[in-house]
């Protein structure tokens, strides 16, 4: 690998891959390995998905830019189909889930100014991650994600995930908050599902004090936790929704989703993106969307991942290391009582690829568009890889 020339921002596995089908890549040697990682949530379809393949195709020969300065219809068509979708009001587009993020800050800060709030604060969780921009750094809820890059971003207070008492203190305490940004499901945190009114009580708790609800479904939207986006397991809706990642199934974009109050705070000059909702990158999306409705992805991400999650019960369960397994959809989870980064290097031998986050919690994001027997394949795998791992450090 030419590690001259790239920075060396990533610890990079020592694979390349060169090509892509379902949920299957091959690397440079020819050799075929199982996907249940998706490139971090993005290829929700899988890779190389012939009909996204093809509007891409189609829209590069016909026109890849032109500039938010004109009318760009795939963006229009996208907007229309995320708010159907979604039932926010307007979106804006950006090329990452960071940038829809940042939005979503400078939407809620300028939300404050309009209320004579001079130094907004936005309420922010413990192990929550919502990129690597110096604000999004700010907002994250990881030391080692902002080491090194201080001054932070100010205007963010934090509290622990999944705590009301801690966000009842802070309405009594603080009149200069405006706002809370929350995963539904914390991903990089670790696969973190909130007690199930967690959400819905922040909803009434922002009602009540007039905070925006900024929910960051990047990684949870598109199906992936079994319904278009996570909110819509409960009866509630965000004010603002950055989504990104599985968007364009791994063409870059990102969008920030707006409802309500909140979706009229931009204006002219506020707020752009040279790249933001480009023709191609929204027929991609757009693609993507189509796939996903036609095959109705996120019951199928529901049931299987119900499956998937059952499986690793009866597998694991008597595992005296195995703290706890749990998951959304195809947002699964085996949480360990010991680091386990190794299982990455130890899967990829094996020629499956998963990830470990949080330092002791596995990940599986595979493709929503996995069959029963890829799926089965996978729950053998990763369940005699965490075996073996737990034998060899602690033999019986
Ligand atoms: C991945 C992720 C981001 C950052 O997205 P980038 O496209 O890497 O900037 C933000 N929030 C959440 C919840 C994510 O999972």
């Amino acid at each position: 690998m030419s590690k001259d020339t790239l920075m060396s921002t990533y610890g990079r596995l020592p694979v390349t891959f060169v090509r892509g089908e379902g949920a299957w890549l091959w690397d440079t040697e020819g050799q075929k390995y199982l996907d249940a990682f998706s490139g971090v949530a993005v290829c929700n379809l899988g890779h190389a998905h012939p009909v996204v393949s093809q509007a891409i195709c189609d829209q590069a020969q016909q026109l890849v830019h032109t500039s938010n300065w004109y009318g760009i219809a795939n963006q229009k068509k996208l907007a229309d189909e995320l708010i159907r979708l979604s039932g926010m009001d307007n979106a804006f587009f950006c090329n990452s889930g960071a940038e829809a993020n940042e939005t979503a800050i400078k939407i809620a800060r300028l939300y404050g100014h309009k209320k004579k709030i001079n130094d907004p604060v936005i309420i922010v969780t413990e192990n929550s991650f919502h990129g690597r921009t110096l604000a999004t750094l700010s907002a994250t809820g990881n030391r080692k994600v902002q080491a090194g890059f201080e001054p932070l971003v100010k205007g963010f207070i934090r509290v622990p995930f999944n705590d009301l008492d801690a966000l009842n203190t802070l309405a009594e305490n603080n009149k200069n908050i405006i706002a809370i940004l929350v995963e539904p499901v914390q991903g990089e945190g670790g696969i973190n599902i909130p007690d199930e009114d967690y959400l819905s009580a922040v909803r009434k708790l922002c009602d009540q004090n007039e905070w925006l609800m900024m929910l960051d479904e990047v990684q949870t939207g598109m199906c992936r936790t079994g319904k278009w986006f996570a909110f819509q397991h409960d009866d509630y809706k965000p004010d603002v929704m950055p989504l990104a990642k599985a968007l364009a199934n791994g063409v870059p974009i990102g969008a920030c989703l707006a409802r309500g109050v909140a979706a009229d705070i931009l204006q002219p000059g506020n707020h752009g993106s040279t790249y933001g909702g480009n023709p191609l990158a929204t027929s991609a999306a757009i693609a993507t969307i189509q796939v996903m409705e036609e095959n109705k992805l996120a019951d199928k991400a529901l049931a299987l991942g119900q499956k998937m999650l059952g499986a690793f019960h009866t597998a694991l369960d008597n595992e005296p290391h195995v703290k706890e397994i749990r998951g959304k959809g195809l947002m699964l989870a085996i949480e360990l009582d010991c680091p386990c980064f190794e299982l990455v290097a130890k899967a990829l031998e094996q020629k499956l690829l998963i990830n470990v986050t949080a330092e002791r919690v596995i990940r599986l994001l595979p493709p929503l568009t996995i069959s029963d027997s890829e799926a089965d394949m996978i729950i053998d795998q990763v369940v005699s890889l965490i075996k073996n791992y737990l034998s060899d450090i602690a033999p019986a």
